[in-house]
């Protein structure tokens, strides 16, 4: 049977270039093209955008996005070995593949793409949330890009797009939602990769708002829910102590009764408490 791209099938691939998974780059791959031009179609369409992959391996979900129409995809993988394989891939989808060998965490590659560029990738799960929380917080907002489309181990997913008063709620789940829109797409099985990872893994889409869904500091925000979820089970009147004089008060101001846990408030009731309380640097950070 063919291929999607008339390329060889992923398993050839493999065999042809020694590319044997090694487990400290996170590798996990994706054999099957019908799957990755679904995650592709997840992204929404493609044709006039420049797509950044991270970590695209042997290139089954980089096939994927080419074959799905994506005007250009930048790809930056830190394993050499599969760089051969990304060049037939190039070859066949003359101009509209770049391949930048190196470590996606130290690389600023915003200068290959054109922006707003969507951000696809099946993430190398030791990297994974550390690049999500750089997506989220770029110095600018909107940011570069205008959508993510990542894979995840599972409970990384939940986390991402948790609602309050479920166990997975906590800062990333407010970091993600406070400018984005976040949403699991798939999920897949174990077998879905080769080799099988232990955890099923899940596709979240997030796409970014033009602003955040309500006003405040973003800095006080982080710090509010830094205190407040490093002691999740405390009452808020306990974890929040140290952020401002009188916190009963300033709880009761807007709204949140003080024996409240973090779990149990919403994003609208963070912002509410960023705003009253403003940002100052913690006395640590002074110099
Ligand atoms: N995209 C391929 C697929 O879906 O089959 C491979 C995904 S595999 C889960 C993660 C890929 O990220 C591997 O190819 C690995 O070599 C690469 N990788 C790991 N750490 C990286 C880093 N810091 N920067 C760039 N690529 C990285």
């Amino acid at each position: 049977m063919g291929t999607i791209d008339g390329l060889p099938p992923l398993r050839e691939v493999i065999r042809a270039h020694e590319l044997v998974a090694k487990k400290q780059l996170g590798q996990n791959f994706l054999l099957d093209l019908n799957l990755t031009a679904k995650i592709a179609r997840a992204a929404g369409d493609l044709s006039g955008c420049d797509v950044l992959e991270v970590g695209p391996g042997p290139g089954g979900l980089t096939r994927g996005l080419l074959a799905e129409g994506a005007r250009r995809v930048v790809a930056v993988e830190k394993d050499a070995r599969a760089l051969p394989a990304l060049a037939e891939i190039a070859a066949a989808y003359p101009g509209r593949l770049e391949v930048v060998q190196g470590d996606a965490l130290e690389i600023d590659l915003a200068a290959h793409l054109e922006a707003p560029f969507k951000i696809v990738a099946n993430l190398p799960y030791n990297v994974g949330t550390e690049l999500l929380i750089r997506w989220l917080t770029p110095a600018e907002w909107p940011p570069l890009w205008s959508s993510l489309t990542l894979m995840f181990q599972k409970e990384v997913a939940e986390r991402i797009v948790a609602k309050p008063r479920t166990a997975h709620y906590g800062r990333l789940a407010l970091l993600a939602q406070y400018r984005c829109e976040a949403r699991i797409v798939m999920t897949l099985p174990p077998e879905a990769f080769t080799p099988a990872p232990k955890v099923h893994s899940a596709v979240v889409q997030l796409t970014a708002l033009p602003q955040p869904r309500f006003p405040c500091d973003f800095k006080a925000l982080q710090r509010i829910t830094a205190m407040a979820f490093n002691q999740r089970r405390k009452m808020l009147r306990a974890s929040l102590k140290g952020l401002a004089p009188g916190i009963e008060g300033v709880l009761e101001g807007v709204g949140i009764p003080p024996t409240a846990r973090a779990e149990e408030i919403g994003l609208e009731g963070f912002c509410a408490l960023a705003r009253a309380v403003g940002y100052s640097a913690p006395a640590s950070a002074v110099r």
